[in-house]
């Protein structure tokens, strides 16, 4: 390897120390290889990131939710002594469509009985599709082509009647924080599939938003970096990376690391902005080119108590209009404090990005005036946090394909090249975009890697 006699030796380096790198690492150990994770931010966790109001309250301004089926996630939170604790799911929901606010109760947001008949068959339709998506080789689907040609909002207009339109429109939103226009219907399918379909996506109760962890999120990837001890290096951004079939050397703001081979557990986005001598092949390149990042705001408000349930709401919004479209009730045990939590996402995202912090909590506080009532107007805490800001995630929740990626492209999302293996949730099959899906990631190059060290 390109030498450098000064460099930290391991004999796996890992490049980030969200949950895919830090799940990627504890493999390795476990298997009996010594890795070393280089991460840019002052923290571990990524797109876990939990703060503490001074009284205490763990606020999740990144990933929050675990649902049943996400059964890495609840086996580390098993193992590392998170307790988890229900999502608060009982009352009615309100939408706000049109510029009417109601009540509804049951999965589908209206109060309308058609308009909920017409959404139901999209969501079957698109399930049924989705199952057809091959979720290792989504680019082999039978209608790979013509899926991969046309925008979800293509789709949804030729395929939705227009009184259940605005309904998709909001869930794909709420989902991937991107328009249906940007993405690749393909996308969209493999996406479903790889979560079980749109309800595990969309649902509270036996579904995505179902449980949090006590404490905040970050404490799996604070627990898991606890147990790697000495092996992770904080405050630095890889930005070269030396490879050859013998080996890596990485170069980071804090020094540099050699290796047998590496992991990079980065958005792919975020991996294409490394510089790699040699320069990798033009076709893993233009991959991480094309596959952008979500636009999220979230929003935190603290209010003494949960007051929407004495009004009989589970505190769940879905409105088609205002900076925050999407609200939960995700307060901790009980009903004091009380805690909302809206999502700015998309356009929305965009918009309110570039306007100023004081202008965005005027919106934001606007809306949940119109959707709980004047006592949502004076949180004791107010906390935002805009991931398209961040630095190292540049967006959230995931990358998204546009049309043409997959088909094209999708091959370069997990090959190896040389010693160089890929990890991160957006090369999961399950649960893509979520926690779920890093620590697959996570586990699967650190299984790949261990095979080609011989293990
Ligand atoms: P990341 O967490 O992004 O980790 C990558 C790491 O690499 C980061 O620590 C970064 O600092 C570091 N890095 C980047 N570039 C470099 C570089 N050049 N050199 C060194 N280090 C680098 N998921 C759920 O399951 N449930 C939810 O409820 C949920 N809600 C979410 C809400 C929000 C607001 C956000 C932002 C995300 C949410 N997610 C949720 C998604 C979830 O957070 C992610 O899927 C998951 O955390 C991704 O983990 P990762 O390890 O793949 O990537």
């Amino acid at each position: 390897m390109p030498g450098n006699e000064a460099a930290r030796q391991a004999e796996v380096i890992v490049v980030g120390a969200g949950l895919a790198g830090l799940a990627a690492a504890r493999a390795l150990v476990t298997a009996g290889v010594e890795p070393l994770v280089v991460e840019a931010r002052d923290r571990v966790g990524g797109r876990t990131f939990t703060v503490t109001t001074p009284e205490g309250v763990a606020l999740d301004l990144g990933a929050h939710w675990v649902g049943p089926t996400q059964r890495r996630m609840l086996a580390l939170g098993q193992a590392l002594g998170v307790a988890t604790a229900n999502t608060w799911d009982t009352g009615l929901n309100i939408q706000s469509m049109g510029g009417k606010r109601e009540t509804y109760s049951g999965a589908i947001p209206t109060a309308d009985p058609l308009v909920a008949a017409d959404a139901v068959q999209a969501i079957l339709n698109l399930n049924m599709l989705a199952m057809q998506v091959p979720v290792e080789a989504p680019w082999q689907s039978p209608n790979a082509a013509d899926w991969d040609a046309q925008t979800c909002a293509t789709w949804i207009e030729g395929n939705v009647a227009p009184g259940a339109r605005p309904l998709l429109e909001l869930a794909i939103q709420a989902v991937f924080s991107a328009e249906p226009r940007d993405l690749s219907l393909l996308h969209v399918l493999f996406y479903v599939h790889s979560a079980g379909g749109l309800r595990d996506l969309l649902g509270v109760t036996g579904a995505a938003q179902e449980r949090r962890f006590v404490g905040g999120s970050q404490q799996i990837a604070n627990r898991l970096a606890s147990d790697l001890d000495q092996r992770i290096i904080l405050g630095a951004p890889v930005n070269r990376i030396a490879w050859s079939e013998s080996g890596v050397l990485v170069t980071s703001d804090a020094g540099d690391y050699a290796a047998r081979r590496a992991i990079i557990a980065i958005p792919p986005t975020l991996a294409g902005r490394i510089r790699y001598a040699p320069a990798l092949p033009g076709f893993r390149d233009q991959l991480t080119q094309r596959m952008p990042m979500g636009s999220v705001i979230k929003v935190l408000c603290v209010y003494p108590s949960a007051f929407w349930r004495r009004d009989g709401l589970t505190g769940q919004v879905s409105s088609d209009s205002g900076a925050i479209r999407i609200t939960f009730d995700i307060s901790p045990d009980g009903d004091a404090p009380g805690l909302l939590v809206g999502f700015i996402e998309g356009d929305e995202g965009r918009r309110w990005g570039r306007a100023t912090a004081e202008e965005r909590r005027v919106a934001a506080l606007a809306c949940l005036v119109d959707y709980f009532g004047p006592a949502a107007a004076a949180p004791t805490h107010y906390v935002e946090q805009s991931w398209a800001e961040e630095e190292w995630s540049r967006g959230c929740y995931a990358g998204c394909m546009p049309p043409g990626v997959w088909t094209t492209f999708g091959e370069a999302l997990r090959a190896p090249i040389g010693p160089l293996h890929w990890a991160g949730t957006e090369t999961a099959t399950e649960w893509m975009g979520y926690m779920e899906g890093a620590v697959q990631s996570g586990e699967r190059a650190a299984a790949e890697t261990l095979a080609a060290l011989g293990h």
